[in-house]
C-alpha cells in the first residue's frame, strides 16, 4: 500500500516525494496516537510537577522553587515538557493542562506554608497560547482564592517571544495580573528579540538569565560579559535577577560576585517530585537553626 503511493508519486513526476512519504505517515500516526494519549493523561492522572528550589544568593535560603511539568506515560515513561508542551499548544489542550499545573502548585505552595516549612514564592511556565487565553487573569484568581495562596506568592513566568505575539495586548494583560499583586518574569531572557524599549514598558519584577549563557561562564568570555551585563540592566531597571542552570560552584561564585539575586540549578537540585521537595525544604530548615 506504501509501495502504491510511493509509486503513483513517482509517476506524477514528484521524485523527493517517494522517500518522504512513508517516514510522514509513520509520524503522524504517532503523533495522532499521542495526542489522544496527551487528551486522557489528565484524568488518568499521569500529568505530574516536580519542584526546583531557588535559592537568595546573599542569604544561601531557599526563596522560591519553580513548577515543571512531566508526563508519566503509561508505556513511554517519564516525558519531558519539551517533547509534549507545544503538541499541547497545537491541539488547545494546554487550556486544561494549564489550568491543573496553576491550581496544583498553588494548592502545593498553600500546603507547605500551612505545613510550617516557610514562605516560597511559586513560579509557573506560561506557554503563548495560555499567556494570550482571554480568561487568564479570571483563571488565575480562582486559583488563589480555592488554594488560599497569597497573590504575591506566585510568579508567573513567559518568555520574550510570548509577549512579542503581541506586544499591546501583552502590556495589558501584565498590567492585570500585576494589578492583582501577582510577579512576574521574563523566563529565558537573552534568548529572545524583545527590544528594549518594550522591557521598559512592562510591568516585570525579574529578569530569569538563560542557562545556555551560564553554562559557558567560565569559559566563554563573552557569556561571562553577557551574564554580567543583564545583571546591571536588571537592577538598573529595577528587577530581580535570576541565573537559571547553575551547575558548578565557579558559575556560583561569579554570580555571586556580580550580584545576582537567585539562582536555580543543579549545583542545589534537580526538579523534584513533591514529596522529595518536601524533604529538601526540611533539610534546609534543620541546618538553619
Ligand atoms: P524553563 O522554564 O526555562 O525551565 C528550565 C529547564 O532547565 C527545566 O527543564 C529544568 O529542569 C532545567 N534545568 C534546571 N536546572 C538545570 C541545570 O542546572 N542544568 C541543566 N542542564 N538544566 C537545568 P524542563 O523541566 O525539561 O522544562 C523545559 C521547558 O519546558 C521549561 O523551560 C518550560 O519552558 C517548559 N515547561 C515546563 N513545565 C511547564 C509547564 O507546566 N507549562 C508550560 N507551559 N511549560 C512548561
Ligand atoms: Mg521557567
Ligand atoms: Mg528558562
Ligand atoms: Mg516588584
Amino acid at each position: 500500500h506504501a509501495d502504491i503511493a510511493m509509486y503513483s508519486a513517482k509517476e506524477k513526476g514528484r521524485n523527493n516525494f517517494q522517500f518522504y512519504a512513508p517516514t510522514m505517515n509513520e509520524r503522524a500516526a504517532k503523533r495522532l496516537q499521542l495526542e489522544g494519549d496527551l487528551r486522557r493523561a489528565l484524568e488518568r492522572r499521569e500529568l505530574v510537577l516536580h519542584y526546583q528550589p531557588q535559592i537568595d544568593v546573599s542569604t544561601s535560603r531557599i526563596v522560591g522553587a519553580e513548577a515543571l511539568i512531566r508526563w508519566q506515560h503509561p508505556e513511554l515513561g517519564l516525558i519531558s515538557p519539551a517533547e509534549f508542551i507545544s503538541l499541547a499548544e497545537e491541539t488547545g489542550l494546554i487550556g486544561a493542562i494549564g489550568d491543573w499545573v496553576l491550581r496544583t502548585s498553588c494548592a502545593q505552595a498553600r500546603h507547605w506554608e500551612l505545613a510550617g516549612l516557610g514562605k516560597l514564592r511559586i513560579a509557573i511556565n506560561l506557554s503563548a497560547r495560555q499567556f494570550n487565553q482571554p480568561n487568564l487573569v479570571r483563571m488565575v484568581q480562582s486559583a488563589l482564592a480555592d488554594s488560599g495562596l497569597q497573590a504575591s506568592d506566585l510568579e508567573l513566568e513567559i518568555t520574550e517571544s510570548t509577549v512579542m505575539v503581541d506586544v499591546q495586548h501583552a502590556i495589558r494583560t501584565l498590567h492585570e495580573l500585576k494589578s492583582i499583586d501577582v510577579n512576574l518574569s521574563i523566563d529565558d531572557f537573552g534568548t529572545g528579540f524583545s527590544s528594549l524599549s518594550y522591557l521598559k514598558q512592562f510591568p516585570i519584577d525579574v529578569l530569569k538569565i538563560d542557562q545556555s549563557f551560564v553554562h559557558d561562564l567560565a569559559t566563554d568570555p563573552d557569556n561571562a560579559m553577557i551574564v554580567m551585563s543583564v545583571i546591571s540592566l536588571a537592577h538598573n531597571l529595577r528587577l530581580q535577577v535570576i541565573a537559571e542552570g547553575v551547575e558548578t560552584a565557579e558559575q556560583l561564585s561569579y554570580l555571586r560576585e556580580h550580584k545576582c539575586d537567585q539562582v536555580q540549578g543543579y549545583l542545589f537540585s534537580k526538579p523534584l517530585p513533591a514529596d522529595k521537595f518536601e524533604r529538601f525544604l526540611k533539610q534546609e530548615l534543620g541546618t538553619e537553626a
